[in-house]
């Protein structure tokens, strides 16, 4: 059975609004506005909705909160849907906030005929200057005391496309000195001559969001409308609006923090902008913390649940360590990935005394934290690849690796002793002339002298070659912008580094989003997207080390 959330304020609210009665089922709902793909940030969202409905038996919907044609595609509502449920939920209706608009319009005429609404002739910057300050209330527009009459007239005139865009609004009628801001008449529908994704041409006047959204989740019969804190000043607005349009059903609104984590964009404005710039190679670039990013990278659903439910659920702001999400994929796929070798940047080694023609096989064990994975044949001749940096001329101190002269064990098979180092003719180092002991083969219980250093290789004729790519963090550490720079200043040039090495040759086998082991290097996941019939391409998910402690 998963982890369920810890205990957290939202839960303590629907074990009373149950216990007393309040309400008979939990109904949640995971709103994404269809303008980008989702990221980290949503899966906290969605672990959270659908994974306390769930502890409760409730139901969660997935509602597409799409009043805002301008930005959004379908494209984006197909990848919701893709990601959703690859991170493990099943939603219990599938919504379109514009499937409500003649809902909202009639909510809306309501709101005109109770004289809480009317149509404002202002425009946006001067809405603006009227609205006042923090310190300073703000003044009545001129055409606030318009008859019902005149703003039911011109506010189906607005409908009918009689207004070009930004001519006319309608707002509400509350309070132009309110100490909340957001309660100084805002704007409840604009004039916008736009093509929706849904619904085409039938509209050019539109909901704002802030009206929008509490008519949705009344209308979905929500009942915790569970939302980001840059929302608790609207909780006043969000209360009118399920009032005053006499709806049925009273969600109840609350606010918790959004997950930030370090070294990594988290706006789908920002990501967007990578994507647009050609930073990046689409939104499901591995470097990228949306969900398609992750799951090429190899990331798991497994993994980010685990992960969304430690970081919990709280108000206060904070932003998490990338470590801890990489600790949490480490953990999930410890056990469940086999283990292999791969060289990343090889070096040629010849064995002189293995007798030339031969090649033997080797047995190892697939996963030896987790025996039942059985066991492997790697060949091993005299011709192997070694990682180029387990070889140094002229080492330090402690260096335990191969140098001439030194004895290492190759795992699984051989010690080997460097005995002669070959250059080409800018000095550097082509291949490695070593002897190999056969006394001292990998599972005869050979004790007779120890070495301290192991070393990955693979064995040359049989070679599948492969590419990798390695990654570090999209953007370096930055606290806050310097004036005049942007966060595309602080991308990290090194974010991906490709290199082309070897693995061993049952990886021919491999198919696009397996992940393995590779042994001293880290977790590699099969590039979904560029591997092909006859190239490989191995994605890092993480290294092996971390000083990451829970
Ligand atoms: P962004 O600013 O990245 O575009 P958003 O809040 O505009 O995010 P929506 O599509 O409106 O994105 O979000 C859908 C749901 O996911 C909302 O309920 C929102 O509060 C939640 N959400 C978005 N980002 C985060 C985050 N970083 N942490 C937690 N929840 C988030
Ligand atoms: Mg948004």
């Amino acid at each position: 059975m998963e982890k369920e959330h810890n205990s957290n304020f939202i839960k303590d609210i629907m074990i009373k609004d149950l216990q007393s009665g309040k309400h008979e089922k939990i109904v949640t709902r995971f709103p994404p506005e269809p303008n980008g793909y989702l990221h980290i940030g949503h899966a906290k969202s969605i672990t959270i909705n659908f994974g306390l409905a769930d502890e409760f038996e409730g139901l969660t919907n997935l509602r597409f909160d799409d009043t805002n044609p301008l930005k959004e595609d379908t494209e984006y509502v197909q990848s919701i849907k893709e990601d959703v449920k690859w991170l493990g939920y099943s939603w219990d209706n599938l919504f379109f906030a514009s499937d409500y608009f003649e809902e909202m319009y009639n909510r809306a005429v309501l709101l005109i005929k109770k004289g809480k609404a009317y149509v404002d002739d202002l425009t946006q910057e001067q809405i603006r200057e009227y609205r006042g300050t923090l310190t300073e209330p703000g003044k009545d527009s001129p055409y606030r005391n318009r008859s019902v009459e005149e703003n039911l007239e011109l506010f189906e005139r607005m409908r009918n496309g009689d207004f070009k865009d930004g001519e006319k609004v309608l707002r509400a009628k509350i309070d132009m000195s309110s100490g909340n801001i957001n309660m100084r008449d805002p704007v409840l529908y604009r004039v916008l001559h736009s093509h929706h994704h849904n619904t085409g041409d039938k509209w050019c006047i539109y909901p704002m969001y802030a009206f929008a959204h509490p008519l949705e989740d009344a209308i979905e019969g929500i009942t915790h409308s569970l939302c980001t804190l840059e929302f608790e000043d609207q909780r006043p607005f969000y209360n009118w609006v399920v009032t005053e349009c006499e709806m049925e059903s009273q969600p109840q609104q609350i606010e918790f923090s959004r997950l930030n984590v370090t070294n990594t964009v988290m706006s789908k404005r920002k990501l967007k902008m990578l994507v647009d710039e050609k930073v990046v190679d689409g939104w499901d670039d591995p470097r990228l913390p949306t969900i398609s990013g992750l799951r090429r990278r190899g990331y798991t659903p497994e993994a980010i649940r685990a992960f969304c439910k430690e970081v919990g659920i709280h108000k206060g702001s904070g932003t998490v360590d990338s470590q801890m999400l990489e600790h949490f994929v480490r953990e999930d796929l410890k056990l469940k990935s086999p283990r292999t070798m791969g060289v990343i940047r090889p070096l040629k080694v010849v064995i002189t005394n293995y007798p030339e023609g031969q090649v033997e096989m080797l047995e190892a064990e697939i996963n030896p934290e987790n025996e039942e994975m059985g066991t492997r044949q790697i060949p091993f001749s005299r011709e192997i690849y070694i990682e180029q940096e387990d070889f140094m001329e002229d080492p330090p101190k402690k260096y335990f690796r191969l140098f001439p002269g030194n004895e290492v064990r190759l795992k699984h098979a051989y010690f080997i002793k460097c005995e002669e180092v070959i250059k080409d003719e800018q000095g550097n180092v082509v291949e490695l002339r070593c002897t190999y002991d056969p006394e001292t083969k990998s599972g005869t219980g050979f004790t007779g002298r120890k070495v301290k250093g192991t070393l990955h290789w693979v064995e040359a004729s049989q070679a599948v070659p492969a590419e990798f790519r390695l990654y570090e963090p999209i953007i370096t550490d930055i606290e806050e912008e310097e004036e005049g720079k942007t966060f595309l200043d602080y991308v990290n040039e090194k974010s991906l580094e490709i290199v082309q090495g070897y693995v061993e040759p049952n990886m021919k086998e491999a198919k696009p989003q397996d992940k393995f082991q590779f042994f001293r290097h880290g977790y590699f996941n099969v590039d979904p997207k560029q591997t092909t019939e006859d190239h490989l391409v191995f994605n890092l998910i993480v290294s092996l080390k971390s000083s990451f402690k829970l």
